[in-house]
């Protein structure tokens, strides 16, 4: 598909969204208290023997974030289009754009950033609090909200950490820095295979770590077989 063609039918335009715009920001502002809320929850209520799990458990909420994350951007670069009703103009589009102009996610601020996505997690942690709040003596359920937890703030950010991985070093913080060079969040050289043509790898996007797995199994393209099998095929204007 030409250039001028996408254009037509996607446009950059993020930041002035009207009330989505002011109900991201409100869900912006919710999302820390809500977070701590939760964590404070499940380490008051947690055995003392179960705390060995919490590292462990932790880094396995990371790696089901990543596999996540990849598998909602893989099907919002190839499945639908941005004017697909309720996730057209609100994940389908961004998603697009990003591939034409990689770097206009670097201008959005922090609603238009993580604001999508603190409109899901906001209310599943809430209905988790109130789920703690019946199942309290239970360190599975309480575990279980920790990995919960961490999988919400872990995709929250993930646009964050994807928009600093095409940031220029000087509009990085050094905490950003550090959490690149160490791999704990997506780094640019990583990310970089992604906006390589044919652009089909590497879709995960918090932290890159599913991605080597996902990509030697040809995990995506299989995924596109099953989902072709039953009937459910790729956009066809996509821009890949
Ligand atoms: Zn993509
Ligand atoms: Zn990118």
């Amino acid at each position: 598909m030409k250039q001028t063609e996408i254009n037509v039918a996607i446009t950059s335009d993020f930041d002035d969204r009207g009330f989505h715009n002011v109900l991201e920001w409100i869900m912006v502002i919710l999302f820390p208290f809500s977070t701590l809320a939760v964590y404070g929850y499940c380490f008051m209520n947690i055995p003392v023997w179960t705390y060995w799990f919490v590292v462990p458990l932790i880094l396995l909420s990371l790696f089901i974030s990543d596999i996540l994350t990849g598998f909602v951007h893989w099907l919002a670069d190839l499945y639908g289009s941005p004017t697909t009703p309720l996730v057209g103009p609100n994940f389908i589009e961004p998603f697009r754009w990003h591939h034409i102009e990689p770097t206009a996610m670097c201008k959005h601020n922090l609603a238009v950033t993580i604001g999508n996505s603190c409109l899901f997690a906001v209310p599943l942690q809430v209905l988790l609090i109130i789920c703690m709040g019946h199942y309290s003596d239970s360190p599975l359920f309480n575990l279980s909200s920790l990995v919960l937890n961490t999988i919400f703030i872990a995709t929250v950010l993930t646009n964050q950490f994807h928009k600093w991985a095409h940031s220029s070093p000087d509009d990085r913080s050094t905490i950003a820095h550090y959490l690149q060079k160490w791999n704990l969040i997506l780094a640019p050289d990583h990310h970089q295979e992604h906006h390589t043509p044919p652009h089909t790898s590497s879709y995960c996007v918090t932290n890159g770590w599913a991605n080597p797995l996902l990509n030697k199994i040809g995990f995506w393209k299989k995924m596109q077989w099953v989902l072709s099998y039953l009937g459910i095929n790729p956009d066809k204007s996509s821009h890949i």
